[in-house]
């Protein structure tokens, strides 16, 4: 009985495997129609000097509608365009957005930097530079309004040559940030290297700030890190106002996250600004 029990439940796990690999290979044919389908889009998430008060910038996060399963998350399908190279155009079509909306802000008088995540599959491309300066330039875009953020996977294939183009692309004006700090394969090395600005602090470290003792330790070290290295420091997904307090309190510089405001399409972006900023002046009154 038992011996049936577990071949049943073999078969069983031969099945589910199967299913997986379908369902995988169903996304990838979905995945490589998306763009010509017009289902993707950018949401925007506000950047908060900690200090002014104000909004200094927005990140670019990308949204994939799906036409049966709804919103798919990015961390469900960008690992699916990462490891089948589609990312490579999947990105350049980020970047060709996200300088579009950066445009119409600056049209309407809201000069925003925009920061948009760079994929290690992208910063290996042979052209990828060029393709960003020019992308820039088509766009009118200065580029100190942009910020690509990397995450330290990208040193770590071939290091050198991710240096290079960070450099080139930051003597162009680019900044970089370091995505997701303290979560991959993080060394001081790297930093010493890297012609970085920023150093973003990952949000499961500020989920438990002021909770978990270790968290808050881990988020105090980087903030010092970023002191000490001239860095600045951005705390994401800040979810409370003692988050906020604190991290303020303790000399971050930029925050993003749920307790200023999620995401958003760029209409309710453009009025999340105007608000927020009409508060401040309240406040101050
Ligand atoms: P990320 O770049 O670290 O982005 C931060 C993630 O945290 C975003 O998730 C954002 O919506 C979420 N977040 C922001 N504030 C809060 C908060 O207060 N609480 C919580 N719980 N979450 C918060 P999202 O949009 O699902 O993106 C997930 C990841 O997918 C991103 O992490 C980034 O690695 C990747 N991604 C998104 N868009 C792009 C893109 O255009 N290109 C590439 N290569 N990767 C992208
Ligand atoms: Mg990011
Ligand atoms: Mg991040
Ligand atoms: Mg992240």
């Amino acid at each position: 009985l038992a011996k049936q029990g577990g071949q049943n439940h073999l078969q069983f796990y031969v099945a589910s495997i199967d299913q997986e690999i379908r369902n995988r290979k169903q996304l990838e044919r979905d995945l490589s129609q998306a763009l010509t389908n017009h289902q993707f889009h950018l949401v925007y998430q506000p950047q908060i000097n900690l200090e002014s008060k104000r909004v200094i910038g927005a990140e670019a996060l990308l949204r994939w509608e799906h036409p049966t399963r709804g919103l798919v998350p990015p961390d469900d399908f960008i690992p699916v365009a990462e490891s089948n190279g589609s990312i490579v155009e999947i990105g350049q079509w980020v970047l060709e957005q996200a300088c579009w909306q950066a445009a119409r802000w600056a049209s309407v008088g809201t000069p925003l930097r925009i920061a948009v995540n760079l994929s290690a599959v992208q910063l290996r491309q042979e052209t990828i530079v060029d393709d960003i300066l020019e992308t820039l330039e088509r766009h009118n875009i200065p580029a100190g309004r942009l910020e690509l953020e990397v995450t330290e996977t990208s040193f770590m294939t071939n290091l050198a040559e991710a240096v290079e183009k960070l450099h080139q692309l930051h003597r162009a004006g680019i900044s970089i940030a370091v995505d997701d700090f303290g979560t991959g394969y993080s060394s001081l090395t790297y930093l010493k290297q890297m012609p970085v600005q920023h150093l973003k602090i990952d949000k499961q470290f500020i989920r438990d700030l002021l909770v978990n003792e270790e968290d808050t330790r881990i988020a105090n070290t980087i903030i010092d890190l970023g002191r000490s290295l001239n860095l600045s420091v951005v705390a994401e997904g800040v979810e409370t106002a003692e988050q906020e307090y604190y991290l303020s309190q303790r000399g971050c510089q930029l925050a993003q996250g749920y307790y200023f405001s999620k995401p958003l399409p760029p209409r309710e972006f453009e009025a999340f600004i105007t608000h927020f900023h009409e508060k401040i002046v309240e406040n101050n009154a």
